[in-house]
């Protein structure tokens, strides 16, 4: 647990004194093939310092949100690339949205995944965007479209709203989990953000969920995606398991998404 009143910033620099000792080799040798990467054209850098999306993803980023009815979607400020310390895993709860659906640019968030593995961008990974409490100011925000289960499995941990309730909808009937080409996208949207804030000087140190950012948001974004996505993330980009924190309200992640006995529940 941590202290209540140590903030995010001094928590990540704390992560990060620990993870780029001097014998962090492992670290180096990261960041050398992002770099590598970069060179062979992995991610190109356009002229803002954003990398040009990977093929078939849905390039949102300068679309335009003047029209009141976006305002829930826009950006707030901007942020230097070594602010940028870490990704946020969401579900979107709903798996009524799709690529082509209107309302997409009122969307509070850096990026989306659906079902058939189709990535949209939303926002450049320096633009600040309220999707995720306590992690907006140093993290992106990444939405699967599902309705995801808190645990798999477990339909007392569907979140249900007053419609569903209304229409006499159980957990059974609504939920929808995540496919496995969402969670082949979602890795690699992962793996081009470390690669893009890499090549403009910073470097992503974690991945976190929603829940781990307020108390509101147990079930997001649920075991399947934890597993499936931030699990093997974190392993293959050499990130901090930061699973057994939390920031402002947050909960740290428990132990049925994380497999690690740390006696923390759902
Ligand atoms: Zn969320």
């Amino acid at each position: 647990m941590l202290a209540t009143n140590r903030t995010f910033l001094e928590l990540l620099l704390q992560m990060f004194g620990r993870i780029s000792s001097p014998g962090a080799e492992s670290h180096r040798e990261a960041e050398g093939a992002a770099i590598d990467e970069l060179q062979a054209g992995v991610c190109t850098t356009d002229n803002d310092g954003s990398c040009a999306p990977m093929p078939g993803w849905i390039d949102l980023r300068r679309a335009d949100r003047s029209n009141p009815k976006y305002k829930r979607g826009r950006s707030v400020g901007a942020r230097r690339w070594d602010e940028v310390l870490g990704q946020t895993l969401h579900q979107t709860a709903t798996a009524a949205l799709t690529p082509d659906h209107p309302m997409l640019l009122a969307i509070p968030a850096h990026d989306l995944v659906f079902p058939d593995g189709t990535v949209v961008l939303l926002h450049r990974t320096t633009s600040y965007v309220y999707h995720g409490h306590a992690l907006n100011k140093l993290t992106t925000g990444t939405e699967y479209v599902c309705r995801a289960a808190g645990v798999e499995g477990d339909y007392g941990t569907v979140w249900l709203g007053k419609t569903d309730r209304a229409k006499g909808r159980t957990a059974r009937d609504v939920v929808v989990e995540i496919t496995d080409a969402q969670a082949a996208s979602g890795l690699e949207l992962l793996r081009w953000r470390n690669r893009q804030v890499a090549a403009n000087g910073g470097r992503v140190r974690a991945i976190w969920s929603h829940r781990q950012g307020h108390e509101s948001r147990r079930s997001d974004p649920g075991s399947r995606i934890w597993q499936r996505v931030a699990i093997p993330a974190t392993r293959e980009l050499d990130l901090a398991d930061v699973s057994g924190l939390h920031v402002g309200s947050g909960k740290p992640n428990p132990d049925v998404w994380t497999g690690q006995a740390r006696g923390v529940k759902y």
